[in-house]
């Protein structure tokens, strides 16, 4: 029974089907919203659909359960077919032992993207047949499904996904960081900082662990898996250890030891955000066998993703910066702590269960003005509201428009919404194109004008 019909859930339908399972879908949504292509390839598998809900008629004959990661495994339908025997298994506990090269995964509350990105580009750079796939792309059973050899695969995990990995185990897994997110989901920090630390749990002494030293969530507790501990961060004590104009390396890595200077100051890796996120995946690359001179050339020639801390314009002496794709306030955190501090905010979107209470000191210390937007404006506006003054918008369009006439020169507008953008757009990259093309449309106005 595979419960949710999006990129994960087909997948999972294609690979059970290959393995000659019987399989039936239960889908939220009703038929309407589902892509007619999708519906016609389960026909054409022969696979039963529920939709517009979860019944448990429907699910009373299933055996083994297949939640895809927006599935909260709380439904009533997962807790009755549980007590009645029947096993949960995600895609990661499917692909378990059946991945035909190493793989390096990364998690964490932000920089997945980036990170697993940068790790692929590394190690594409260096000449290697690579698969970067997972929460991002294409998920990992289709790389199974396609027979395809890499010799390495680089998979970027979310928390949903590794809640019920099974005995998943990467050789090189990756913990950026754990800041709150999808508490709606999790319920508790606790709970959500033990998802993330499963991608330790299948790992044997073998294998090498890759953990962000500043982050007290992180470095709490036993040592995460069974084997090689390597940290990177701001402190001293790292085997990666940050500084001002790049990465230095120090100590037992990838079984040789080496002391090795990575510079990122004329590279697109430059922020204070972008370093950390190299120095892990500097030491994912170096762990995987690549040389420094083969890891130098990647780093320069790397394009980070767009919507995250993406410089847009400066119109009149104010920077304008699209960080759409910040979504928890651990992101936010971060990027007003790389932007100055005479930042207009415009922040607000779906809630995902934060307390933005906790944005309370970055706010004080970096914001002059908050412009909120969204379903979470009027509670952000209650929680932090005392701290900068604060306008509302109606649509993110105001919020520009309001900004700008804010700004004086020297000051920052940035989008870091702290939010999930589904009340008012399709996705994050939807809320930023929107928020550039509205810079860029005042831009233009200001140039006629002057
Ligand atoms: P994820 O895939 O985990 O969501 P992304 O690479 O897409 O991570 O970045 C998401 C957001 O997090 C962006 O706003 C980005 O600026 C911010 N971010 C990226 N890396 C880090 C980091 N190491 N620490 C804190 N914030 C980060």
């Amino acid at each position: 029974m595979v419960i949710g019909l999006g990129a994960s859930g087909m997948a999972a339908v294609r690979f059970l089907h290959g393995q000659e399972m019987q399989v039936s879908v239960s889908e939220a949504r009703p038929p309407d919203r589902i892509a007619p292509h999708d519906l016609a390839e389960l026909r054409q598998l022969g696979a039963a659909l529920e939709t517009g809900g979860h019944s448990e008629q429907f699910f009373r004959d299933a055996d083994l359960l297949v939640p895809s990661p927006g599935v909260p495994l709380d439904l009533p339908v997962i807790a009755a077919a549980r007590r009645r025997g029947a096993a949960v298994a995600g895609e990661l506990a499917l692909a378990a032992g059946r991945i035909n090269a190493p793989v390096i995964a990364v998690t964490g509350s932000n920089g997945k993207t980036t990170v697993t990105s940068l790790i692929g580009h590394l190690l594409r750079t260096a000449g290697r047949e690579v698969f970067v796939g997972g929460n991002i792309g294409t998920p990992v059973l289709e790389y199974i499904r396609s027979g395809r050899k890499a010799e390495t695969v680089v998979l970027e995990l979310s928390s949903f996904q590794l809640e019920i990995s099974g005995s998943f185990r990467p050789e090189v897994a990756l913990l950026l960081n754990i800041t709150p997110d999808h508490l709606d989901r999790h319920g508790s920090m606790a709970a959500y900082a033990a998802a993330k630390k499963r991608i330790f749990a299948g790992q044997g002494a073998q294998d090498t662990a890759i953990v962000g030293a500043d982050d007290p969530l992180v470095m709490a507790g036993e040592a995460p898996g069974a084997g090689t501990v390597l940290r990177f961060g701001f402190k001293p004590a790292s085997e990666a250890r940050v500084t001002d104009a790049g990465v230095a390396l120090t100590g037992m890595i990838g079984g040789v030891n080496v002391e090795e200077w990575y510079g990122l100051e004329t590279t697109s890796l430059g922020s204070d955000i972008n370093r950390l996120n190299a120095a892990a995946a500097i030491l994912a690359a170096r762990t995987s066998g690549c040389s420094a001179e083969e890891i130098r050339p990647g780093l320069a020639s790397f394009d980070p993703p767009a919507h995250r801390m993406t410089p847009v314009a400066e119109i009149d002496g104010v920077r304008y910066v699209d960080d759409s794709k910040g979504t928890n306030i651990g992101a936010v955190a971060a990027a007003l702590a790389a932007s100055g501090d005479r930042v207009i905010l415009i922040a607000g979107g779906r809630n995902k269960g934060g307390d933005f209470d906790r944005l309370a000191p970055a706010v004080s210390r970096h914001v002059l003005h908050l412009v909120l937007i969204g379903e979470a404006a009027g509670l952000m506006a209650e929680q932090l509201g005392s701290l900068a003054p604060t306008t509302m918008a109606a649509s993110l369009e105001d919020a520009v428009r309001r900004a700008s006439e804010l700004a004086r020169p020297g000051d920052t507008v940035l989008l870091s919404p702290g939010c999930a953008s589904f009340d008012m757009f399709t996705g994050y990259a939807h809320r930023g194109e929107v928020f550039q093309r509205a810079v860029l449309a005042l831009r233009n106005i200001r140039q006629r004008c002057a």
